[in-house]
């Protein structure tokens, strides 16, 4: 594919197409982690960071691609990590919980009860 070839409003659309395509990729299979950056923001952060303001969410590959960096308030990345954490609860029968969790106690919700 050429893009340079194309003017600069199909660029555009290009690329509202694409991000279209990746929120929605992410609503349907949970594709990526999402985090939120503002358009002129330099960083990107957790949905519940005090700094995010009206930051949009994206995808961690889309933040890394527009060169934003990791918030050092609410460390996304540090974050990001523990949601593919398995919980270390144990069930009933003795066995590891199989939940994953995001909880930075490692716990799933039933578990951190
Ligand atoms: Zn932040
Ligand atoms: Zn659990």
């Amino acid at each position: 594919m050429a893009i340079e070839q194309l003017n600069p409003s199909l660029k555009m659309k290009k690329v509202l197409v694409l991000s279209l395509f990746l929120f929605f990729g992410l609503a349907l299979k949970g594709f990526g982690q999402t985090v939120y950056a503002s358009a002129k923001g330099e960083k990107y952060h957790t949905a519940d960071c005090k700094l995010s303001g009206d930051a949009d969410g994206m995808t961690l590959a889309a933040a890394k691609k527009a060169k934003k960096g990791a918030c050092g308030v609410c460390k996304p990345d540090e974050h990001l990590k523990d949601k593919v954490a398995q919980c270390n609860g144990k069930t009933a029968d003795g066995t590891r919980c199989k939940r994953m969790t995001s909880s930075s106690k490692g716990k799933c919700y039933q578990h951190s009860k």
